[in-house]
C-alpha cells in the first residue's frame, strides 16, 4: 500500500526518475529498512554552449522546489500511514572529511538510478548528471531496483576531466568498490569554489563538468 501511495505520488512528476534499495551496507539499517532515492532534473538542461553560473544555479534551485514539494507529500503520506521514515541530511557535517552521513549518490546507484561518472556525480540516462538527488530512509520493504555496478562512460570520453579547470578529476572509470578519492580531488573542487563565498555568500556551482557531459543532451 505505502508503496502504491509513493508511486501515486511520483505520477504526477513524470519527468522525475526514483527507485528503491534495501539499505544493508549502511548503519542506518538498524533503524530502516530501505531507501527512495530519486532524482530531479534541473530546471534548464544546460549544455557547455548554454552554460553560464547563474543559470546552472537557477537549474539547481528549481529542481529544490520540486524536490521539497515531493518530500512534504511522502512525509504527509508516511505520517498518515505511521511509517518510520528519516531524511538524511544532503550536505556533510563537517568541512574536514566532507562526507555527508548518508551518501546520496551511494543509494541512487543501488536503486538504479545511474551510475557515477569520471565527473564523481550520478548519470542517468534520461539527464545525464544533471538532475538534483534525494532520499528518504523508510522502515518498510520495496520492490528494489536493479543496483549499477559499474560505469557506462565511454572509456574515451574525458569530456568532463578536460573541462575542469583546476584538474580535480582523475579520469578514472567509476566501479561500486570505488572510492571517491580514487575518482576526484574533491578538497580541491570545494575549496575552489568555496572562494565565491566571499563575493556570493554561496559556493561557486561550478558544475562544468556536469554540462560538458554527453549523457542527456540528445
Ligand atoms: S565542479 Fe568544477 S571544480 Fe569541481 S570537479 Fe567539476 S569542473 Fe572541477
Ligand atoms: S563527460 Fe564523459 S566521462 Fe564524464 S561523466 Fe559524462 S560520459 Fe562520463
Amino acid at each position: 500500500m505505502v508503496e502504491k501511495n509513493i508511486d501515486d505520488i511520483f505520477s504526477k512528476y513524470p519527468e522525475v526518475i526514483y527507485g528503491f534499495t534495501n539499505i544493508v551496507y549502511s548503519e542506518y539499517v538498524s533503524t530502516y529498512k530501505s531507501a527512495l532515492a530519486f532524482a530531479v532534473p534541473y530546471g534548464e538542461q544546460l549544455t557547455i554552449e548554454t552554460y553560464s553560473e547563474e543559470k546552472f544555479e537557477k537549474g539547481i534551485q528549481d529542481a529544490k522546489k520540486v524536490l521539497e514539494k515531493i518530500l512534504t507529500q511522502l512525509q504527509k503520506m508516511l505520517d498518515e500511514y505511521n511509517v518510520k521514515y528519516y531524511i538524511p541530511p544532503v550536505a556533510q557535517n563537517s568541512e574536514v572529511d566532507l562526507i555527508a552521513p548518508f551518501s546520496f549518490k551511494f543509494a541512487a546507484v543501488n536503486a538504479g538510478l545511474g551510475w557515477i561518472g569520471k565527473n564523481d556525480v550520478v548519470i542517468t540516462k534520461q539527464y545525464g548528471p544533471r538532475v538534483r538527488l534525494s532520499v528518504i530512509l523508510i522502515n518498510e520493504v520495496f520492490v528494489y531496483g536493479n543496483k549499477v555496478l559499474k560505469s557506462n562512460c565511454p572509456k574515451d570520453c574525458t569530456k568532463c576531466v578536460d573541462v575542469c579547470p583546476h584538474k580535480a578529476l582523475h579520469n578514472v572509470q567509476w566501479n561500486i568498490n570505488s572510492l571517491r578519492s580514487d575518482i576526484i580531488d574533491y578538497k580541491l573542487c570545494n575549496e575552489k569554489r568555496s572562494i565565491y563565498l566571499k563575493t556570493h555568500g554561496r559556493k561557486n556551482t561550478c558544475g562544468l563538468c556536469m554540462v560538458a557531459c554527453p549523457f542527456g543532451t540528445s
